[in-house]
């Protein structure tokens, strides 16, 4: 027996991530795909930016008063650098590449999308990770709030490719420059008389971002909140009119949507939309994706003044919806969502005696080399044991290569299906399976 103190300890992921399993790729690759050709079809394309970021970028662009930039950054000293942070969203990213580049000086109006882990201390919970993943768009370059309604149009139409019952897409608006100062005002006078009935957090939230005491899940603050005036009626008439034309291009397109009137988000850069898709299978926190219009982004990073607006989905959570809807799916779906693939050669090589493993292995990459699938047996079996697991993978053929074959230059080809078998020249053998799978 090994002494304890030989016994390498095992080492753990750390806290708040995930592997992804090889039984578990199906669902993510399904969900990636779906993403990546509907983002598509509708002319974005994707960018890559990386996955760390001056600290400053985020600090700008998500704002100081928010959960992220307060107590959910990963910051790093770097050298002489003011700090890097790995990134908790690409919004900014996106719109720092587009500034770097002057990408806006070839074409001002732009399409992006990105996939991809984001970072954040979170307490640990569930659905709650400090690596996870979101997929997104972003438009930038002009105003029209058809693209608001793009924006919504697009992620639902995701989850409906995906096959997802039951989202629910709620929107707002949260007024520009012009009308949310006065808003903040009402809305602080309203907070104030209740501030002994709001958790400790939102008071200290009411002198330095009192919006964000409307996206506070405490109950006792959401009671508070759930009676204070309505952003709309606040808004200015550029906003007004930005809203009523999102929501003519939502109804005309037949979204089913709610107004929400105290929905805000938890990053400062968003201006007028604000929109959140939901879905009811994940209680409390049940945001799946979530966007809206950031007009003073692009500029507020040293860009040109011009609109952008966009939305980020949490794969995770997206995943969650799905595999809690499996019982209202059709069989189809559940097979692409779910059914894991194992891997499935058309051809297994079987090799009698270890000195003939060398030509089965070059054989085998031959064969790979011709586009067909094959494997072999890498830990010296015996042949009985090889063919065992050439039956267990159900493959088309099995290669049989002994001394006689290797003095031949052939190999002895069993078709599994009609047991007939074959000794064919080495060279016509990946013709000849070929012709064979063809048919099948
Ligand atoms: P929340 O209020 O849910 O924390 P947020 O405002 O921080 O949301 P966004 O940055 O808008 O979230 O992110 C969009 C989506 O990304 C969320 O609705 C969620 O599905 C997912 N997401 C955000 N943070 C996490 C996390 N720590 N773990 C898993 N998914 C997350
Ligand atoms: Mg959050």
């Amino acid at each position: 027996m090994m002494s304890k103190k030989n016994v390498a300890k095992i080492l753990k992921a750390p806290r708040g991530t995930e592997d992804v399993l090889p039984g578990d790729w199906q669902l993510w690759r399904a969900v990636e795909e779906t993403a990546r050709e509907v983002f598509e079809l509708a002319g974005y394309y994707e960018i890559r930016t990386p996955v760390f970021e001056d600290t400053n970028l985020f600090v700008r662009s998500i704002g100081e008063v928010t959960d992220i930039v307060e107590k959910e950054m990963y910051t790093f000293k770097d050298g002489d650098s003011s700090g890097i942070t790995l990134r908790p969203e690409s919004t900014a990213s996106v719109m720092r590449a587009y500034v770097e580049y002057e990408i806006y000086k070839t074409k001002k109006f732009q399409k992006f999308y990105y996939i991809g882990p984001m970072f954040r201390k979170e307490r640990p919970q569930a659905g709650r990770l400090r690596q996870f993943h979101q997929m997104g768009i972003e438009a930038i370059g002009a105003d029209d709030p058809m693209l608001d309604a793009e924006a919504i149009i697009v992620a639902m139409r995701m989850y409906d490719k995906l096959g997802l019952p039951g989202c629910k897409v709620k929107i707002n608006s949260i007024g520009c420059k012009e009308c949310r100062p006065g808003y903040r005002e009402v809305l602080k006078e309203q907070l104030i008389k209740n501030s002994e009935n709001l958790c400790e957090l939102c008071n200290t939230r009411m002198n330095r971002n009192v919006l964000r005491v409307l996206d506070c899940k405490n109950e006792k603050c959401k009671e508070v909140t759930a009676v204070v005036p309505d952003i709309r009626e606040h808004i200015c008439e550029c906003c007004k009119s930005s809203f009523d034309g999102l929501i003519d291009i939502l109804s005309a397109s037949n979204i089913g949507y709610v107004i929400e009137p105290h929905l805000v988000r938890g990053l400062d850069y968003y201006t007028k939309t604000v929109f959140e898709i939901t879905h009811p299978s994940l209680g409390a926190r049940d945001t799946i994706c979530a966007g809206g219009r950031y007009d003073y982004l692009v500029s507020d990073i040293g860009g040109p003044e011009t609109g952008a607006v966009g939305f980020a989905a949490g794969i995770e959570a997206s995943m969650l919806a799905l595999k809690n809807s499996m019982s209202e799916m059709s069989d189809s779906t559940k097979q692409r969502l779910f059914d894991i693939k194992e891997p499935a050669p058309d051809v297994y090589i079987v090799s009698i005696g270890s000195e003939c493993r060398r030509a089965s292995f070059l054989l085998t990459n031959s064969l790979r080399g011709e586009g067909i699938s094959v494997d072999m047996d890498y830990e010296d079996r015996s042949p009985k044991a090889q063919m065992r697991t050439a039956n267990k993978l159900k493959v088309n053929f099995v290669a049989v290569i002994g001394q006689d074959e290797i003095d031949n230059g052939t190999v002895k080809l069993k078709n599994m299906q009609t047991s007939d078998e074959n000794v064919l020249e080495k060279a016509k053998v990946a013709e000849f399976i070929k012709k064979l799978l063809l048919n099948k």
